[in-house]
């Protein structure tokens, strides 16, 4: 299991387990501070060019540059951080939400000049649902985040749209606005996406799924369908076999690859059971 899920999930996935969220944390100013400022600032974001932010630290000294890293890394694991889910998850994670917002994406805004790409979704949490708070907190955060301007969401809804991300490719994302709260999903994209631009530089924004994927052989074609999906170039093909193979090493365990396998040949495994890839993350 991921280091969240150590910390915040007693050794179970951290995003399924809000229960384990301490009062403490829930009356946390800091916090709604965090979660109350983000959206109505949204707008006026026009952040620097992040790929120039990684290039001048990737072309720092080593030493110099892993410091910069475990700063950064410390500071985004406290406030926002992020983690791949595949769609059973999201499911059950949509699933435990009161309000679901959906918003334009800040990435494709900083990166590409987009204010209309909407593959974002700000969640609330059910609050007195998950956690049996007290009025006095539940005032706070029944609600959810300022939704402003945006667009509300049923849970069937906000699926369906999730369910078509995941046909164009797209991988999905779960955020947290102060760790461990779960703030919102995102559906992430190589091309410009700026967590997976940081992982092109080693540096880590989000973790890895609970699961890594594997090739049923029996079942593959070797039709290669699968291979244009994975945005970690994990998959692979045997020319000899021919037969397609995932690479533990580097798979994400995103998941979307199943969505382009007609033989069902593609499943995701526990990583934690996994003795390749059980402890990266
Ligand atoms: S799409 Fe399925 S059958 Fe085709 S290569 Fe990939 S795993 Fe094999
Ligand atoms: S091989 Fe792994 S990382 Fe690549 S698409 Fe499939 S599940 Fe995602």
């Amino acid at each position: 299991m991921c280091q969240f899920c150590h910390q915040h999930g007693e050794g179970k996935k951290w995003y399924l387990n809000a229960e384990n969220y301490s009062e403490e944390l829930l009356n946390d100013l800091e916090r709604r501070r965090y979660i109350l400022d983000f959206l109505p600032k949204y707008g006026s974001w026009n952040g620097p060019k992040f790929e120039e932010e990684f290039q001048r630290a990737w072309k720092a000294p080593a030493w110099l540059r892993k410091f910069i890293y475990r700063f950064r890394e410390k500071r985004y694991q406290r406030d926002h951080f992020g983690q791949v889910v595949p769609i059973e998850d999201l499911a059950q994670v949509i699933n435990l939400a009161s309000s679901i917002v959906r918003i334009p994406c800040i990435c494709r805004k900083i990166n590409k000049g987009r204010t209309d790409a909407e593959y974002c979704f700000g969640l609330g949490l059910d609050a007195e649902k998950l956690l049996g708070l007290k009025e006095a907190f539940l005032e706070t955060f029944q609600r959810g985040p300022e939704d402003g301007p945006f667009d509300r969401l049923t849970k069937e809804e906000a699926l369906d749209l999730h369910r078509n991300f995941e046909k164009q490719g797209l991988i999905h994302t779960i955020w947290t606005f102060k760790t461990p709260f779960i703030g919102g999903l995102c559906n992430c994209d190589r091309a410009d996406c700026i967590a997976m631009l940081s992982y092109r530089y080693d540096f880590r924004s989000f973790f890895r799924a609970e699961f890594v994927a594997q090739v049923e052989n029996d079942a593959c074609t070797g039709c290669r369908e699968c291979h244009s999906l994975c945005q970690f170039g994990a998959i692979g093909f045997s020319v000899m076999d021919q037969k397609t193979f995932i690479d533990p090493i580097r798979c994400y365990g995103c998941g979307i690859c199943r969505s382009a396998c007609e033989m069902d040949a593609i499943h995701l495994a526990p990583r934690n059971e996994h003795p390749l890839a059980q402890n990266l993350w």
